[in-house]
């Protein structure tokens, strides 16, 4: 589409601003809005600038990318015109990010996870297809909206939040946001979402537009619409599962009509470079200190800690999702449950494919599948318990690092453990009650 005809799109469908969404290192969505008069400057010539660095805030939010301080340079900001999202009088778009000189950024994940794309498509033939299911709780004064759980009859559908959810599937719908299915989740006012497959990229920014659309429209419901990992420590947390198969001329390259599991060599190979650089890639997927509150040691919050892949298990970092009958090897795929709503969905799937790919590049072969509740095997690793510990298993993965890049990764940490120097400071309730009368 030309820009001209962008424009005019735009005012005829009364749109006044436009937002143009970027994912900052610490997993929060940042955006520029702009007004419809200044817009034909911005698509034209992209002189939308944004500055890398941004404030603080007092809760500790990180907003840092690439590395900049006060006085380095701006990055350029540009819509990207192919996910332009009519929501009037909003628009969205993801936003592309240019240096002074006009290059692609180089901190910029989204480039770099469409490099990287192109790169396993040129030398390999392969295509990514993924989804994520994107768990979260509607709050009010942040509580849960009603206190009936998954355990108790009538959980379903609170009929106090249905308007809420249909208008929220309708809007998606009509930005090109393919829901398959909703439902209720275990914890009280905690609803799941799944987004119809599509690849890593639209997958990704379609996440960015869910948090977008979906806050938006709660709060015309004075609803607060809560991703955080671990919101209330009563009740199960919130996953963002991916799922994940690669295609090459038209087939299911993790799909092998022989095998038990119905696994490819290639697929087995890629489940075990998962399982290799299953530490270090936590850090990424799970990149908050609330994070590893949801990642518990109890079976009935169904987050996984022990480092396995096995069908149908939620117990494990890996699920193989048992297929449905007639469609198996359309639907054999992998489920990685470690992620929370808290990372980068770019340097997310950068991360868990690089992984995998390293897996089939060494012809690494998976152990045995793990059939039992993996919380009671003993003999299986875990997951780090916290962040700390995960950055330092990043840190230490160098073959993980060399596959995504020194620079991000330094950056990546870098935010991270500012925030977990911030959180070492705190003094919470627990600890005040705890230790006042010593
Ligand atoms: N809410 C759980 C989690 O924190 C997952 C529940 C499920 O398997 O859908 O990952
Ligand atoms: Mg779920
Ligand atoms: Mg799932």
């Amino acid at each position: 589409m030309e820009y001209e005809d962008v424009l005019k799109k735009l005012k005829s469908s009364g749109i006044d601003t436009l937002k143009i969404d970027f994912v900052d290192y610490g997993g929060f969505i940042r955006s520029k809005e702009e007004d419809i008069d200044e817009l034909e400057d911005i698509l034209e010539n992209g002189t939308n600038t944004a500055k890398a660095i941004m404030n603080y805030t007092p809760s500790g939010t990180l907003a840092r990318i690439g590395s900049l301080g006060v006085n380095s340079d701006d990055f350029t900001l540009v819509p990207d015109i192919d996910t332009l999202s009519l929501i009037p009088p909003f628009a969205i778009t993801i936003g592309k990010m240019y240096d002074k000189t006009g290059k692609p950024w180089e901190y910029d994940l989204r480039w770099q996870l469409s490099n990287l794309l192109s790169k396993i498509k040129r030398e390999f033939n392969i295509d990514f297809i993924s989804a994520f299911e994107y768990e979260f709780y509607v709050t009010k004064e942040n509580k849960p909206i009603n206190d009936v759980s998954c355990y108790e009859i009538g959980g379903y559908y609170g009929s106090l939040i249905d308007k809420f959810l249909i208008e929220l599937k309708n809007t998606l719908k009509s930005i090109g946001i393919g829901v398959m299915k909703t439902l209720k989740e275990c914890g009280p006012s905690q609803y799941e979402f799944n987004i119809k497959h599509s690849d890593p990229i639209k997958t990704s920014d379609s996440l960015v537009f869910f948090k977008d659309v979906s806050k938006m429209i709660g709060a015309k419901y004075n609803y607060e619409i809560n991703f955080m990992p671990k919101p209330f420590k009563e009740y199960p947390g919130s996953g963002l599962h991916l799922n994940l198969s690669a295609w090459s001329k038209g087939n299911n390259v993790f799909y092998d009509e022989k095998d038990d599991l119905k696994i490819s060599e290639t697929g087995y190979s890629f489940i075990a470079g998962i399982l290799e650089h299953a530490k270090a890639l936590t850090a990424i997927a799970a990149p908050t200190v609330n994070s590893y509150k949801r990642l518990v040691r109890i079976p009935d919050m169904w987050a996984p800690v022990k480092i396995g892949y096995g069908p149908n298990n939620r117990s494990t970092i890996l699920r193989i999702p048992t297929p449905r009958f007639s469609s198996i090897s359309r639907d054999l795929r992998l489920e990685y449950r470690v992620p929370d709503a808290a990372s980068n969905p770019y340097l997310l799937f950068i991360a868990f494919i690089s992984a995998g790919l390293d897996g089939i590049e060494r012809g690494l072969k998976s152990p045995k599948p793990v059939n039992d509740n993996a919380y009671e095997n003993k003999e299986l690793e875990e997951i780090p318990r916290d962040l700390n510990e995960a950055l330092n298993e990043l840190k230490k993965d160098t073959v993980l690092i060399n596959l995504i890049g020194d620079k991000i990764i330094n950056e990546f940490i870098a935010v991270k453990k500012q925030e977990l120097e911030e959180y070492n400071t705190i003094v919470t309730n627990w600890e005040f009650n705890i230790y006042k009368n010593l």
